[in-house]
């Protein structure tokens, strides 16, 4: 967000808080008589070196925005705007993705929806694949039989310019266009708010690729994403347990045989994202993959990024030859049992005897007392000195802080917010940064999720993280004497 910067830059504190009350110098700093507590005394200080205010009886400050907003008793992001104005700086608040986006690609997708319950070929190829009509239902399967319906479709309801920007349609040089979905079954991806962000498309003939995806686009974004996360969601969080398998039909099929807890990536690697995003939901995975050597890579990178994330992982090799969609259709029984049996991976690693494999799954616990159960548990069955094992650990690989902006209080604060809903929150009280006020006000409105940065965050023991990131936030503690808080406000 340059442009808060800009107009945070450009505000000069002295002059909008003195359009409001007035201000008398003292030394470098200004001093007032407090707008919101009974002052006799000038006890607002205005720091025009630090662009905050502060007052030393009732405790409130900010930056001037805060001011204004209290004094004029609207909101943050109200006030911001009205300086803004004041300032002419032109600023974007809302970050919020382009709902009008996501309407037009449900509508895109009940046209296909629709243009399956006409075409043979493409029921046919569903037929083939014995994929029951409850799930072409349920997932909205459907089909693209021809760029031009697709247009006409479009042009209609004057949807072509926002939807050619999706990058789901492929435009010549001459100006035409050509649906890069082209005959193919198509598989409408949603997200975890169950908006439509993106499709796959699935060749029903000979075609190359197998399968394609909707481009990267501001909507889309395929490492953020699990497919029927949003069909699977309710399932996951009553049972606590997910089924993570590789493909589309894979989890269709899993859903059709009542194992709808199940989801998958689309088609790419499992990211630390996606780790992020199931930890909202599973306190248990159990990946679901192939016995073979792509299988065990891809439980390897799966379960690094879940165990980092506190979740359990559990893995079930499929035997060879089968997948989660062949052997849900041929004898869904056994396929839910080789499930129920599935292993805790460090007790298969255990069986296998593969303790440098242990020792690097139990490097990416966060949590240091289970860490140790788990080393000692290996030191106990393999009668290895647990100081021989601890040695074993890979070096500590801290992870990347994206700081977009805010502190590590305020991230713990924001997300402690959202997620504990604590009554007795006063903003006014907080040091926060314009980017970090925002957020707890949209938090506090309830009209908004926490943004994906802070959704994967996590936190151990967020109750008590919260409680201290709020006391280090707070602009000055009760208990301390006005003499040494002015003296602390002058070394600010
Ligand atoms: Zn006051």
């Amino acid at each position: 967000m340059q442009s808060l910067k800009d107009l945070m830059s450009k505000i000069d504190i002295v002059d909008v808080i003195g359009s409001y009350i007035d201000l008398k110098r003292s030394g470098s700093n200004y001093m007032a008589r407090c707008p919101f507590h009974p002052d006799d005394t000038p006890s607002l200080s205005v720091s025009p070196s630090k662009g905050i205010w502060k007052c030393f009886g009732c405790g409130v400050g900010g930056d001037a925005v805060k001011f204004v907003a209290m004094y004029e008793g609207i909101s943050y992001r109200e006030a911001l705007i009205k300086l803004a104005e004041k300032y002419r700086i032109p600023i974007k608040l809302k970050t919020t993705k382009d709902e009008k986006i996501f309407l037009i690609m449900e509508e895109v997708a009940n046209f296909y929806h629709q243009q399956l319950k006409g075409n043979e070929r493409a029921k046919e190829y569903l037929k083939f694949r014995k994929v029951p009509s409850a799930m072409v239902e349920r997932f909205m399967l459907g089909f693209s039989p021809s760029t031009e319906k697709l247009l006409e479709f479009l042009s209609t309801r004057g949807y072509l310019n926002e939807y050619e920007k999706t990058g789901n349609l492929y435009k010549y040089k001459d100006g035409s266009y050509r649906d890069i979905f082209l005959e193919r079954l198509i598989i409408p991806i949603r997200d975890a708010k169950g908006r439509l962000v993106g499709f796959g498309g699935r060749t029903i003939s000979d075609a190359q690729p197998k399968y394609i995806n909707s481009p990267e686009s501001s909507v889309f974004k395929k490492a953020s994403v699990l497919f029927g996360l949003w069909q699977a969601k309710d399932y996951i969080r009553e049972k606590q347990v997910a089924y993570l398998v590789e493909g589309y039909f894979d989890v269709i099929r899993m859903h059709s045989i009542g194992l709808k807890q199940t989801v998958a990536p689309l088609g790419t690697a499992f990211t630390q994202e996606h780790a992020g995003l199931l930890s909202r939901y599973a306190k248990r995975v159990i990946l679901v993959f192939d016995g073979d050597e792509a299988g065990k890579k891809a439980v390897r990178t799966a379960a690094s990024h879940l165990l980092s994330y506190g979740i359990e992982v559990f893995v079930c090799y499929l035997p060879e030859g089968e997948d989660p969609d062949s052997m849900g259709e041929r004898d869904p029984k056994a396929l839910e049992n080789l499930i129920n049996g599935a292993k805790n991976l460090f007790d298969l690693l255990i069986e296998e005897d593969n303790l440098k494999e242990y020792v690097y799954f139990a490097g990416f616990l966060q949590d240091g007392i289970l860490k140790h159960e788990l080393l000692t548990k290996l030191s106990r069955a393999k009668n290895i000195p647990i100081d021989s094992i601890y040695s074993m650990l890979p070096k500590k690989t801290q992870k990347k802080e994206s700081s977009h902006g805010l502190s590590y209080y305020e991230k713990v604060f924001l997300i402690g917010l959202y997620r504990l809903k604590p009554k007795d929150v006063d903003l006014r009280l907080l040091n926060l940064s314009p980017e970090a006020m925002l957020l707890a006000e949209e938090i506090l409105s309830g009209e908004e999720d926490l943004p994906d940065f802070l959704q994967n965050e996590r936190i151990p023991n967020l109750e008590e993280a919260f409680r201290f990131a709020l006391e280090n936030l707070k602009i000055e503690k009760k208990s301390v004497s006005l003499r040494s808080l002015r003296k602390r406000f002058s070394e600010l």
